[in-house]
Protein backbone atom coordinates (compact mmCIF):
# COMPACT_ATOMS: atom_id res chain seq x y z
CA UNK A 1 0.00 0.00 0.00
CA UNK A 2 1.29 3.31 -0.77
CA UNK A 3 1.47 6.16 2.33
CA UNK A 4 0.20 8.90 0.43
CA UNK A 5 -3.63 9.33 0.95
CA UNK A 6 -5.05 11.29 -1.95
CA UNK A 7 -7.65 13.47 -1.58
CA UNK A 8 -10.05 11.82 -4.61
CA UNK A 9 -9.32 8.58 -6.79
CA UNK A 10 -11.49 8.32 -9.79
CA UNK A 11 -12.10 5.14 -11.25
CA UNK A 12 -12.54 6.02 -15.32
CA UNK A 13 -10.69 7.53 -17.66
CA UNK A 14 -14.13 9.01 -19.83
CA UNK A 15 -15.56 12.28 -19.84
CA UNK A 16 -17.02 11.89 -16.66
CA UNK A 17 -13.46 11.36 -14.71
CA UNK A 18 -11.78 13.43 -17.09
CA UNK A 19 -13.93 16.88 -16.38
CA UNK A 20 -13.66 15.66 -12.54
CA UNK A 21 -9.95 15.61 -12.78
CA UNK A 22 -9.38 18.64 -14.40
CA UNK A 23 -11.68 19.94 -11.70
CA UNK A 24 -10.30 19.03 -8.82
CA UNK A 25 -6.48 19.22 -10.32
CA UNK A 26 -7.47 22.90 -10.53
CA UNK A 27 -8.14 23.41 -6.84
CA UNK A 28 -4.88 21.77 -6.66
CA UNK A 29 -6.39 18.59 -5.23
CA UNK A 30 -4.36 15.46 -4.86
CA UNK A 31 -5.92 13.11 -7.59
CA UNK A 32 -4.92 10.03 -8.89
CA UNK A 33 -7.00 8.36 -12.52
CA UNK A 34 -7.29 5.18 -12.90
CA UNK A 35 -7.67 4.09 -15.92
CA UNK A 36 -8.08 0.78 -17.73
CA UNK A 37 -8.67 2.15 -20.95
CA UNK A 38 -10.83 1.10 -24.28
CA UNK A 39 -14.29 2.69 -23.33
CA UNK A 40 -17.36 3.77 -24.49
CA UNK A 41 -16.14 7.08 -25.38
CA UNK A 42 -13.06 5.64 -26.98
CA UNK A 43 -14.96 3.99 -29.20
CA UNK A 44 -17.34 6.58 -30.63
CA UNK A 45 -15.29 7.32 -33.66
CA UNK A 46 -17.20 10.76 -35.03
CA UNK A 47 -18.81 12.81 -32.38
CA UNK A 48 -20.65 15.79 -33.67
CA UNK A 49 -22.93 17.29 -30.53
CA UNK A 50 -20.31 18.19 -28.27
CA UNK A 51 -20.26 22.19 -28.22
CA UNK A 52 -17.31 23.74 -30.29
CA UNK A 53 -16.53 20.46 -32.24
CA UNK A 54 -17.49 20.61 -35.08
CA UNK A 55 -16.47 16.47 -34.90
CA UNK A 56 -14.14 14.91 -32.60
CA UNK A 57 -13.52 11.66 -32.18
CA UNK A 58 -13.88 9.44 -28.68
CA UNK A 59 -9.81 8.92 -28.28
CA UNK A 60 -8.76 12.27 -29.19
CA UNK A 61 -11.39 13.54 -26.76
CA UNK A 62 -9.56 11.43 -24.06
CA UNK A 63 -6.03 11.75 -24.74
CA UNK A 64 -6.70 15.99 -25.19
CA UNK A 65 -8.51 14.85 -21.52
CA UNK A 66 -5.67 13.45 -20.23
CA UNK A 67 -3.23 16.24 -21.67
CA UNK A 68 -5.24 18.68 -19.74
CA UNK A 69 -5.28 16.55 -16.23
CA UNK A 70 -2.09 16.23 -16.20
CA UNK A 71 -1.05 19.89 -16.95
CA UNK A 72 -3.07 20.23 -13.19
CA UNK A 73 -0.77 17.25 -11.48
CA UNK A 74 -2.84 14.81 -11.90
CA UNK A 75 -1.79 11.32 -11.70
CA UNK A 76 -3.06 8.96 -13.97
CA UNK A 77 -2.09 5.20 -14.06
CA UNK A 78 -3.33 2.52 -16.33
CA UNK A 79 -4.71 -0.13 -14.62
CA UNK A 80 -7.36 -1.93 -13.82
CA UNK A 81 -9.38 -1.30 -10.66
CA UNK A 82 -10.72 -4.77 -9.10
CA UNK A 83 -12.23 -3.47 -5.84
CA UNK A 84 -13.33 -0.83 -3.67
CA UNK A 85 -13.97 -0.91 0.40
CA UNK A 86 -14.04 1.78 2.97
CA UNK A 87 -12.77 1.59 6.57
CA UNK A 88 -12.16 5.39 7.52
CA UNK A 89 -10.82 6.20 3.94
CA UNK A 90 -11.36 4.72 0.67
CA UNK A 91 -9.34 1.60 -0.05
CA UNK A 92 -9.51 0.95 -4.15
CA UNK A 93 -7.38 -2.30 -5.45
CA UNK A 94 -5.54 -3.14 -8.68
CA UNK A 95 -4.05 -6.23 -9.52
CA UNK A 96 -0.91 -4.83 -8.42
CA UNK A 97 -1.42 -1.87 -5.77
CA UNK A 98 -3.77 -0.19 -3.21
CA UNK A 99 -4.67 3.70 -2.85
CA UNK A 100 -5.94 5.50 -0.17
CA UNK A 101 -7.92 8.42 -0.32
CA UNK A 102 -10.47 10.57 1.13
CA UNK A 103 -13.07 10.37 -1.72
CA UNK A 104 -14.05 8.79 -4.39
CA UNK A 105 -15.39 9.38 -7.95
CA UNK A 106 -16.67 5.96 -9.75
CA UNK A 107 -16.74 7.06 -14.03
CA UNK A 108 -16.27 3.67 -15.31
CA UNK A 109 -19.08 4.05 -17.50
CA UNK A 110 -20.91 0.86 -19.34
CA UNK A 111 -20.45 -1.32 -22.58
CA UNK A 112 -22.97 -2.17 -25.19
CA UNK A 113 -24.09 -5.69 -25.63
CA UNK A 114 -23.15 -6.63 -28.73
CA UNK A 115 -25.79 -9.61 -30.68
CA UNK A 116 -23.75 -12.47 -32.54
CA UNK A 117 -24.34 -11.23 -35.98
CA UNK A 118 -20.93 -11.06 -37.41
CA UNK A 119 -18.72 -7.77 -38.17
CA UNK A 120 -20.93 -6.00 -35.58
CA UNK A 121 -17.91 -4.29 -33.70
CA UNK A 122 -15.98 -3.60 -37.24
CA UNK A 123 -19.18 -1.18 -38.14
CA UNK A 124 -19.59 -0.42 -34.51
CA UNK A 125 -19.54 3.77 -34.70
CA UNK A 126 -19.94 3.83 -38.55
CA UNK A 127 -22.44 2.09 -40.00
CA UNK A 128 -23.66 -0.07 -36.83
CA UNK A 129 -25.23 2.64 -34.00
CA UNK A 130 -26.57 2.01 -30.85
CA UNK A 131 -27.51 5.44 -29.63
CA UNK A 132 -30.44 7.49 -30.97
CA UNK A 133 -29.23 10.51 -29.05
CA UNK A 134 -25.42 10.17 -30.17
CA UNK A 135 -26.06 8.52 -34.24
CA UNK A 136 -29.56 9.21 -35.07
CA UNK A 137 -29.02 12.32 -37.31
CA UNK A 138 -26.29 10.46 -39.25
CA UNK A 139 -29.13 7.75 -40.92
CA UNK A 140 -31.01 10.76 -41.66
CA UNK A 141 -32.41 10.09 -45.37
CA UNK A 142 -30.67 6.55 -44.91
CA UNK A 143 -31.72 3.33 -45.37
CA UNK A 144 -32.50 1.72 -41.70
CA UNK A 145 -32.73 -1.21 -40.45
CA UNK A 146 -33.63 -1.07 -36.61
CA UNK A 147 -32.98 -4.39 -34.47
CA UNK A 148 -33.43 -5.27 -31.05
CA UNK A 149 -33.70 -8.32 -28.70
CA UNK A 150 -37.19 -6.86 -27.01
CA UNK A 151 -40.73 -5.42 -27.82
CA UNK A 152 -39.62 -1.60 -26.68
CA UNK A 153 -37.47 -1.79 -29.86
CA UNK A 154 -40.28 -1.06 -32.03
CA UNK A 155 -40.02 3.12 -29.84
CA UNK A 156 -36.98 3.66 -31.53
CA UNK A 157 -38.16 2.84 -35.09
CA UNK A 158 -41.11 4.70 -34.45
CA UNK A 159 -38.72 7.78 -33.09
CA UNK A 160 -36.55 7.06 -35.82
CA UNK A 161 -39.45 7.23 -38.37
CA UNK A 162 -40.05 10.74 -37.29
CA UNK A 163 -37.06 12.29 -36.65
CA UNK A 164 -34.56 10.62 -39.14
CA UNK A 165 -35.77 8.70 -41.54
CA UNK A 166 -38.93 6.61 -43.38
CA UNK A 167 -36.69 3.82 -45.18
CA UNK A 168 -37.02 1.22 -42.12
CA UNK A 169 -37.13 -2.48 -41.50
CA UNK A 170 -37.46 -3.50 -38.15
CA UNK A 171 -36.16 -6.98 -37.16
CA UNK A 172 -37.68 -8.22 -34.07
CA UNK A 173 -34.03 -10.38 -32.96
CA UNK A 174 -35.07 -13.80 -31.08
CA UNK A 175 -38.75 -12.76 -29.87
CA UNK A 176 -41.92 -13.07 -32.03
CA UNK A 177 -43.77 -9.44 -32.26
CA UNK A 178 -47.71 -9.30 -30.87
CA UNK A 179 -49.78 -8.54 -34.15
CA UNK A 180 -51.13 -5.01 -32.57
CA UNK A 181 -47.65 -4.34 -33.19
CA UNK A 182 -46.81 -5.64 -36.23
CA UNK A 183 -50.29 -3.29 -37.31
CA UNK A 184 -48.90 -0.58 -36.13
CA UNK A 185 -45.66 -0.87 -37.72
CA UNK A 186 -47.35 -1.65 -41.00
CA UNK A 187 -49.35 1.79 -40.68
CA UNK A 188 -46.22 3.71 -40.47
CA UNK A 189 -44.82 1.76 -43.42
CA UNK A 190 -42.26 0.16 -41.40
CA UNK A 191 -41.56 -3.11 -43.34
CA UNK A 192 -40.87 -5.90 -40.78
CA UNK A 193 -38.24 -8.67 -41.31
CA UNK A 194 -38.54 -11.76 -39.05
CA UNK A 195 -35.58 -13.64 -40.94
CA UNK A 196 -32.40 -14.03 -38.23
CA UNK A 197 -29.52 -11.71 -39.29
CA UNK A 198 -26.35 -13.24 -39.44
CA UNK A 199 -23.94 -11.02 -41.26
CA UNK A 200 -23.07 -7.60 -41.44
CA UNK A 201 -21.77 -6.97 -45.20
CA UNK A 202 -19.61 -3.54 -47.40
CA UNK A 203 -16.32 -2.83 -48.14
CA UNK A 204 -15.43 0.03 -46.34
CA UNK A 205 -18.69 0.84 -45.57
CA UNK A 206 -22.03 -0.91 -44.20
CA UNK A 207 -24.18 -1.86 -47.76
CA UNK A 208 -26.51 -4.94 -46.42
CA UNK A 209 -26.95 -6.94 -43.33
CA UNK A 210 -27.09 -11.22 -44.68
CA UNK A 211 -30.27 -13.28 -43.13
CA UNK A 212 -29.89 -16.62 -42.04
CA UNK A 213 -31.75 -17.74 -45.23
CA UNK A 214 -28.60 -16.16 -47.59
CA UNK A 215 -31.18 -12.77 -47.97
CA UNK A 216 -29.63 -9.27 -47.63
CA UNK A 217 -31.38 -6.64 -46.53
CA UNK A 218 -29.39 -3.46 -48.76
CA UNK A 219 -29.08 -0.65 -45.55
CA UNK A 220 -27.00 2.28 -45.34
CA UNK A 221 -26.86 1.88 -41.06
CA UNK A 222 -28.78 -0.03 -38.56
CA UNK A 223 -29.78 0.78 -35.16
CA UNK A 224 -29.40 -1.68 -32.71
CA UNK A 225 -31.01 -2.05 -28.91
CA UNK A 226 -28.94 -4.75 -27.03
CA UNK A 227 -29.00 -2.97 -23.89
CA UNK A 228 -25.55 -2.31 -21.86
CA UNK A 229 -23.89 -3.58 -19.25
CA UNK A 230 -22.49 -1.33 -16.32
CA UNK A 231 -18.87 -2.12 -15.95
CA UNK A 232 -19.00 -1.79 -11.78
CA UNK A 233 -17.44 -5.37 -10.17
CA UNK A 234 -15.55 -3.35 -8.28
CA UNK A 235 -18.67 -1.73 -6.61
CA UNK A 236 -20.53 -4.69 -6.19
CA UNK A 237 -19.79 -5.59 -2.63
CA UNK A 238 -20.55 -2.31 -1.34
CA UNK A 239 -24.50 -2.82 -1.49
CA UNK A 240 -25.17 0.03 -2.44
CA UNK A 241 -28.66 1.68 -3.44
CA UNK A 242 -30.17 0.98 -6.83
CA UNK A 243 -32.73 3.06 -8.90
CA UNK A 244 -36.19 1.92 -9.23
CA UNK A 245 -35.69 -0.72 -11.59
CA UNK A 246 -33.17 -2.12 -9.83
CA UNK A 247 -30.08 -1.72 -12.80
CA UNK A 248 -28.29 1.75 -12.19
CA UNK A 249 -26.68 3.42 -9.28
CA UNK A 250 -28.83 5.89 -7.20
CA UNK A 251 -27.41 9.24 -6.54
CA UNK A 252 -28.00 11.99 -4.96
CA UNK A 253 -28.23 15.92 -6.80
CA UNK A 254 -24.47 15.84 -6.27
CA UNK A 255 -23.52 12.39 -7.89
CA UNK A 256 -23.04 11.24 -4.44
CA UNK A 257 -24.04 7.67 -3.88
CA UNK A 258 -25.98 5.99 -0.66
CA UNK A 259 -21.91 5.61 0.38
CA UNK A 260 -21.01 8.99 2.24
CA UNK A 261 -17.99 10.02 0.13
CA UNK A 262 -18.46 7.58 -2.80
CA UNK A 263 -19.60 9.65 -6.31
CA UNK A 264 -21.03 7.92 -9.12
CA UNK A 265 -20.82 10.03 -12.39
CA UNK A 266 -21.90 9.03 -16.10
CA UNK A 267 -24.35 6.24 -17.32
CA UNK A 268 -23.39 3.83 -14.38
CA UNK A 269 -26.13 6.15 -12.21
CA UNK A 270 -29.48 7.12 -14.00
CA UNK A 271 -28.91 9.89 -16.10
CA UNK A 272 -28.35 10.18 -19.77
CA UNK A 273 -25.25 8.40 -21.48
CA UNK A 274 -24.22 11.86 -23.12
CA UNK A 275 -20.52 13.25 -23.20
CA UNK A 276 -21.31 16.29 -21.99
CA UNK A 277 -23.65 14.82 -19.55
CA UNK A 278 -21.02 12.89 -17.87
CA UNK A 279 -18.31 15.16 -17.90
CA UNK A 280 -20.98 17.67 -16.74
CA UNK A 281 -22.27 15.35 -13.87
CA UNK A 282 -17.96 14.98 -13.45
CA UNK A 283 -17.80 18.65 -12.80
CA UNK A 284 -20.69 19.11 -10.32
CA UNK A 285 -18.79 15.78 -8.52
CA UNK A 286 -15.46 17.42 -7.96
CA UNK A 287 -17.22 21.17 -6.98
CA UNK A 288 -19.39 19.13 -4.33
CA UNK A 289 -16.16 17.17 -2.92
CA UNK A 290 -13.78 20.27 -2.81
CA UNK A 291 -16.36 22.23 -0.85
CA UNK A 292 -16.53 18.99 1.59
CA UNK A 293 -12.48 19.42 1.88
CA UNK A 294 -12.76 23.16 2.21
CA UNK A 295 -15.14 22.17 5.07
CA UNK A 296 -13.29 19.05 6.32
CA UNK A 297 -10.10 21.52 6.59
CA UNK A 298 -12.03 24.32 8.18
CA UNK A 299 -13.74 21.94 10.94
CA UNK A 300 -9.95 20.64 11.63
CA UNK A 301 -8.71 24.39 11.96
CA UNK A 302 -11.57 25.53 14.66
CA UNK A 303 -10.74 22.13 16.86
CA UNK A 304 -7.08 23.13 17.30
CA UNK A 305 -8.16 26.88 17.46
CA UNK A 306 -10.30 25.41 20.11
CA UNK A 307 -8.30 23.11 21.88
CA UNK A 308 -5.49 25.41 21.55
CA UNK A 309 -7.94 27.90 23.86
CA UNK A 310 -8.72 25.38 26.62
CA UNK A 311 -4.99 25.25 27.32
CA UNK A 312 -4.52 29.19 27.74
C1 LIG B 1 -20.26 4.04 -30.89
C2 LIG B 1 -20.60 5.10 -29.87
C3 LIG B 1 -20.86 6.38 -30.31
C4 LIG B 1 -21.18 7.37 -29.38
N1 LIG B 1 -21.40 8.62 -29.85
C5 LIG B 1 -21.67 9.61 -28.98
C6 LIG B 1 -21.92 10.93 -29.46
O1 LIG B 1 -21.89 11.19 -30.67
N2 LIG B 1 -22.20 11.88 -28.53
C7 LIG B 1 -22.27 11.62 -27.19
O2 LIG B 1 -22.52 12.53 -26.40
N3 LIG B 1 -22.05 10.38 -26.72
C8 LIG B 1 -21.74 9.37 -27.58
N4 LIG B 1 -21.54 8.10 -27.11
C9 LIG B 1 -21.76 7.83 -25.69
C10 LIG B 1 -20.61 8.30 -24.84
O3 LIG B 1 -19.44 7.68 -25.25
C11 LIG B 1 -20.91 8.01 -23.37
O4 LIG B 1 -22.02 8.71 -22.98
C12 LIG B 1 -19.80 8.43 -22.53
O5 LIG B 1 -18.81 7.51 -22.80
C13 LIG B 1 -20.01 8.35 -21.06
O6 LIG B 1 -18.79 8.70 -20.49
P1 LIG B 1 -18.19 8.03 -19.21
O7 LIG B 1 -17.07 8.89 -18.74
O8 LIG B 1 -19.25 7.77 -18.22
O9 LIG B 1 -17.71 6.55 -19.65
P2 LIG B 1 -16.66 5.96 -20.69
O10 LIG B 1 -16.37 6.82 -21.82
O11 LIG B 1 -17.19 4.58 -20.98
O12 LIG B 1 -15.33 5.83 -19.84
C14 LIG B 1 -15.18 4.94 -18.78
C15 LIG B 1 -13.72 4.59 -18.59
O13 LIG B 1 -13.59 3.77 -17.42
C16 LIG B 1 -12.75 2.68 -17.71
N5 LIG B 1 -13.04 1.58 -16.78
C17 LIG B 1 -14.13 0.77 -16.75
N6 LIG B 1 -14.03 -0.12 -15.73
C18 LIG B 1 -12.85 0.15 -15.12
C19 LIG B 1 -12.17 -0.43 -14.00
N7 LIG B 1 -12.69 -1.45 -13.31
N8 LIG B 1 -10.95 0.06 -13.65
C20 LIG B 1 -10.40 1.09 -14.34
N9 LIG B 1 -11.00 1.68 -15.40
C21 LIG B 1 -12.21 1.22 -15.78
C22 LIG B 1 -13.06 2.34 -19.17
O14 LIG B 1 -12.05 1.56 -19.74
C23 LIG B 1 -13.16 3.76 -19.75
O15 LIG B 1 -11.90 4.23 -20.13
C24 LIG B 1 -21.23 7.07 -28.00
C25 LIG B 1 -20.96 5.78 -27.56
C26 LIG B 1 -20.65 4.80 -28.48
C27 LIG B 1 -20.36 3.41 -28.00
Amino acid sequence: MEDRVYDCIIIGAGPGGLQAAIYLGRYNRDVLLLDRSGGRTWHARHIENVLTHREISGSEIIERGMEQARRFNVRIEQTLVVSLRKDRLFIVSTADNLYRSRYVIAASGVYDILPPIKNTYRYLGTGYFTCVDCDGYKTTNKRLVVMGDHIEAINIALAMKQMFTKDITFIPYQFSLPDSAEEVLEEEGIRVETVEPVKLIGEPKLKALELKNGERIACDAIMASFGTKLNDGFLIDLSLKKDAVGFKYAVNSQYESSLRGLYIVGPLNTGQDQVVIAAGEGAVAAIDINKRLLEENYAGEEQLLESGSHKS
